[in-house]
C-alpha cells in the first residue's frame, strides 16, 4: 500500500504576513511609525487586517451637472482648472476647481494644504469621490478623496477599489485611505494562499457555502464583484464568531474535564427537611430543572460555573437557598452576594425566616456591619461556625476567610463586575461552585457573547397564579387621575410604590426632584390619614432599613423610592407601581422596577408617567415594556434598541470587540457558528482530526498572542 507521511512542519514565525510593515515598499521607518501608533499596524498581517470602509465603484462616476440638493456623496471625473490659496489663519483654505464638462464643482482643503497643493495639476485628469456639502448656496466638497487618473490608474486591475479608515496624521503623510490600498495591492503581490492558511474545517465551509480564508481575504479587499464581496464579509464574520465559540467552549471543557470542584456527595437531612417539611410552595417545573442541573454540576467533582436566566419573580432565591442548604449538607460553606445593602438585608431576613427551624448559622455581613459584630462573624466564618454568609461586595473582601467555601452565589449579576467574580474563586483552595444569576434576563445572543464561558440554566416560567401587570403609559398631566386611583387600591388593602429616577446616587438635581415628589405625594396622601415611607440611597442604612420594613409589615401604604428598590425588593401586598420620569430609565430596569409588584394574587398595575418631551426611541421603549410583561422578549428588544455597547455589564467585558460581526445583526451566523463549534469539538475536542488541523495549527499560532492563551 502506498503511504504518505505529512511532515508539515509548522512555523509560524517564518510567515510572510509576520514581516513588520516597515519592509513593506512604499512604507519605511518613518511611516511605519505612524501606522503603529494611528491604526496599530506592526505587520502585514496586521494591515490585512485592516479592512476596507467602502469601495468606490469605479465605472460608477455621475457628471457634475446632475447634482441636486439630495446628492449626498458623488463621484466625479475632471480635470483642475484652476486652484488657490485664499483667507487668513483659521479661514486659509484651498480652494480648486474640477470639471468634467458638464458644470464645476469647488473642492476645499482646511488642513493638510501644502501636501494638496503639491500634487495638484492643472490641467491633469482626477477622480474625486466625498460628501457634498453647501457654502454660499453652492455645492462643494471638503476634504474629498482625490486620485490622479494617470493611464496607469485608468487600466486598474480592480473595478471596486478599496478605501481605508485613516486618520488626519496618516493623510499629511501621505497615507489616505486609497494609498492604503495600494500598500495593501503590494502586500498581495507578494503571498499566496499558504500565509493565510484556512482554519475552518472542510466540511464545514462546504455545508455552509462559506468562501475559503484566502479567497475571503483578497476579496474583502479588492473584489470582482459585489456578490464576491459579500460572499467574503460573510465568512469573516463567521470565522471570527466561530473561533470566539470555539474558545468558550474549550474554556468550558477543560473545565469540565480538567478543574477539580468541591464534591457535594449527598443530598443530606438540612436539605431534606426543609424541601418536605419547611418550603411553603411546590417548586415550579423550571425550578425544579435547574436545580437539577445544579445537583448534577456539584456532584460531577468539576467545579460548577453556571449561569442562570430567569426572569423577575421566577423565584431564583429559593432555588439559591436550596444550593446553600446542599453545601451545608455535605459539610461546606456557601455565600451569597447581592448588589445592594437593601437586597442583601432581605435576603438575609427570608432566608432566615425560612430556615429558621434549621440548625444552620446565617450571617449577615455588609458595609455597615457594626465593627464588633464584624469582626465575631469573620472568627465564625474562619472557624466554620457560620455555614452561609449572605452579603454585600464586603463579602468578597480579603479580610473575609472562609473555612471551607463550597458554593458562592452571586444575585443579580450584571452589577458585578468579571474581575469580581473571579475574587470568589480564590477564596478558596479548591474552586468554589459559582452560579450567577441575572436580574432580568439577557438577550441570547449577548450570554453567549459575554457569558459563553458559563454553562446555562433557564427558568422561563412563573410560579402559578400570577396575573399579568397591567402596564400603561400616561402624561404626568394625569397625575392627578393616578393619585386618585391608588387611593382606590389603598382602600382595598393595596399598597404602592411611587418610583423617582435618580439614575446615579449622588446626582444632586434628582435627590431635589424626589424631594419634591415626596412633598407632592403628601399633597394627595396628608399625613393624618396615610403613612408614608421613603427611601433613597442617600439615606443611613439603618435608616432605610427601617422605613423599608414599616412598608414591608403594612404599616405605610405608599413607599417613595428611588431605584434602591430596583433589584429583588418583596413586598406581595403591593399592587401598583408610579414610575415617575419613565422615559430616563432603561428598558431591563423598568422591566425589573415592574417586577416589585404582582407578586402577590392581586392584579397589579404600573403606570409609566412621562414629561411631555419624550424622544421616538423613548416612545419605543416604553411601548415594548405596555406590550408585554416577558423579560425575555424585553431584553431581545432592548438589544436591538439600544446596541450591545449599552447594555449594562457589557461594555467592560471585551467580549464585544469583534471587527467585522454584529451580534445582533449577525445573530444566524452567531447561532451557526455556536451550533458548529460545539459539533466540531463534541466530535474532536483535541483537535487530532485531521479535518480539524487547520483550526488547531491556528489556534497554537494565536497562543500567547491573545485570549487563547488561557487554554492549556
Ligand atoms: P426573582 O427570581 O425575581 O429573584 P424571587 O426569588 O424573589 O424572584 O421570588 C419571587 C416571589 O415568588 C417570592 O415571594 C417567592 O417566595 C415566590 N416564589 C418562588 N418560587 C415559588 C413557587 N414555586 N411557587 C410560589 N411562589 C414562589
Ligand atoms: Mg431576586
Amino acid at each position: 500500500m502506498h503511504r504518505t507521511f505529512n511532515f508539515s512542519i509548522i512555523s509560524f514565525s517564518h510567515s510572510i504576513t509576520d514581516t513588520p510593515i516597515e519592509y513593506l515598499k512604499g512604507v519605511g521607518p518613518l511611516r511605519a511609525a505612524l501606522l503603529q501608533k494611528e491604526l496599530g499596524i506592526y505587520t502585514f498581517r496586521d494591515m490585512l487586517n485592516h479592512f476596507p470602509l467602502r469601495h468606490i465603484d469605479k465605472t460608477s462616476v455621475q457628471s457634475i451637472h446632475a447634482i441636486t440638493p439630495e446628492t449626498e456623496y458623488i463621484q466625479v471625473a475632471g480635470v483642475i482648472s484652476q486652484f488657490e490659496i485664499i483667507g487668513e489663519k483659521t479661514g486659509r483654505r484651498l480652494v480648486a476647481y474640477i470639471t468634467d464638462g458638464s458644470g464645476y464643482l469647488e473642492l476645499v482643503w482646511f488642513r493638510g494644504i501644502q501636501w494638496v497643493q503639491k500634487n495638484l495639476f492643472i490641467g491633469k485628469k482626477y477622480l474625486v469621490y466625498g460628501k457634498i456639502s453647501y457654502f454660499n448656496s453652492q455645492p462643494q466638497i471638503s476634504h474629498p478623496d482625490l486620485e490622479m487618473m494617470d493611464d496607469q490608474i485608468a487600466k486598474d486591475k480592480f473595478i471596486y477599489e478599496p478605501v481605508y479608515p485613516s486618520t488626519e496624521k496618516l493623510k499629511t503623510r501621505n497615507l489616505n485611505g486609497r494609498q492604503l490600498a495600494k500598500l495593501t495591492a503590494t502586500i498581495f503581490t507578494q503571498i499566496n494562499e499558504k500565509e493565510i492558511p484556512e482554519n475552518l474545517p472542510p466540511k464545514l465551509l462546504e455545508e455552509l457555502k462559506l468562501t475559503g480564508r484566502y479567497k475571503a481575504y483578497t476579496d474583502i479587499h479588492f473584489p470582482k464583484t459585489m456578490d464576491d464581496f459579500n460572499a467574503a464579509v460573510r465568512r469573516l464574520k463567521f470565522e471570527e464568531l466561530f473561533l470566539a465559540q470555539v474558545r468558550f467552549k474549550m474554556i468550558r471543557n477543560r473545565r469540565h474535564h480538567k478543574s477539580q470542584g468541591v464534591l457535594f456527595e449527598k443530598v443530606g437531612d438540612l436539605f431534606n427537611t426543609f424541601y418536605t417539611t419547611l418550603l411553603p410552595f411546590e417548586l415550579t417545573n423550571a425550578q425544579k430543572k435547574v436545580f437539577k442541573e445544579i445537583r448534577q454540576d456539584t456532584v460531577s467533582g468539576r467545579q460548577m460555573n453556571r449561569l442562570l436566566q430567569g426572569d423577575v419573580g421566577s423565584g431564583k432565591t429559593i432555588v439559591a437557598l436550596l444550593a446553600l442548604l446542599l453545601a451545608v449538607d455535605n459539610g461546606f460553606q456557601g455565600c451569597m452576594m447581592a448588589p445592594t445593602e437593601i437586597l442583601s438585608r432581605q435576603h438575609f431576613y427570608s432566608i432566615q425566616k425560612l430556615i429558621k427551624d434549621l440548625p444552620v448559622n446565617v450571617h449577615l455581613l455588609t458595609g455597615s456591619t457594626k465593627a464588633s459584630e464584624r469582626k465575631k462573624i469573620l472568627k465564625e466564618l474562619k472557624e466554620g461556625g457560620c455555614h452561609i454568609l449572605i452579603g454585600t461586595h464586603a463579602i468578597i473582601e480579603d479580610k473575609v476567610e472562609f473555612k471551607n467555601l463550597g458554593i458562592a452565589i452571586v444575585d443579580e449579576q450584571h452589577r458585578f463586575g468579571v474581575a469580581q467574580r473571579a475574587k470568589l474563586w480564590k477564596k478558596s483552595a479548591v474552586p468554589p461552585h459559582i452560579l450567577v444569576m441575572t436580574a432580568t434576563p439577557i438577550p441570547r445572543t449577548l450570554a453567549m457573547s459575554v457569558y459563553g464561558d458559563l454553562d446555562y440554566s433557564i427558568m422561563d416560567e412563573l410560579p402559578p397564579g400570577r396575573l399579568e401587570i397591567k402596564t400603561i403609559q400616561r402624561n404626568e398631566m394625569k397625575r392627578m387621575e393616578i393619585m386618585e386611583f391608588i387611593k382606590g387600591e389603598i382602600k382595598n388593602g393595596r399598597q404602592a410604590y411611587i418610583i423617582y429616577p435618580l439614575i446615579e446616587e449622588s446626582e444632586k438635581l434628582s435627590y431635589e426632584d424626589l424631594m419634591q415628589g415626596y412633598e407632592q405625594v403628601k399633597v394627595y396622601f396628608p399625613e393624618h390619614l396615610y403613612n408614608i415611607s421613603m427611601v433613597h440611597g442617600r439615606m443611613p442604612a439603618l435608616q432605610k432599613e427601617v422605613n423599608m420594613q414599616r412598608f414591608k409589615n403594612g404599616e405605610s401604604q405608599i413607599l417613595v423610592a428611588t431605584t434602591v428598590i430596583e433589584v429583588g425588593v418583596d413586598v406581595p401586598n403591593a399592587s401598583v407601581m408610579v414610575i415617575e420620569s419613565a422615559e430616563k430609565f432603561g428598558l431591563s430596569q423598568l422591566h425589573q422596577l415592574r417586577g416589585r409588584v404582582g407578586r402577590g394574587a392581586e392584579k397589579s398595575y404600573c403606570i409609566l408617567l412621562t414629561g411631555s418631551k419624550v424622544s421616538n426611541e423613548a416612545k419605543q421603549r416604553l411601548k415594548i415594556l405596555c406590550d408585554t410583561n416577558n423579560g425575555f422578549k424585553i431584553a431581545e428588544k432592548d438589544l436591538a434598541l439600544r446596541g450591545p455597547g449599552n447594555i449594562e455589564g457589557t461594555k467592560q467585558s471585551g467580549a464585544l470587540d469583534f471587527k467585522l460581526a454584529d451580534i445582533i445583526l449577525d445573530q444566524s451566523i452567531l447561532e451557526a457558528a455556536k451550533r458548529y463549534a460545539d459539533t466540531v469539538l463534541d466530535n474532536d475536542p483535541g483537535l487530532v482530526k485531521m479535518e480539524n488541523s487547520g483550526l488547531k495549527n491556528y489556534i497554537l499560532s494565536q497562543k500567547g498572542k491573545t485570549a487563547w492563551s488561557k487554554i492549556s
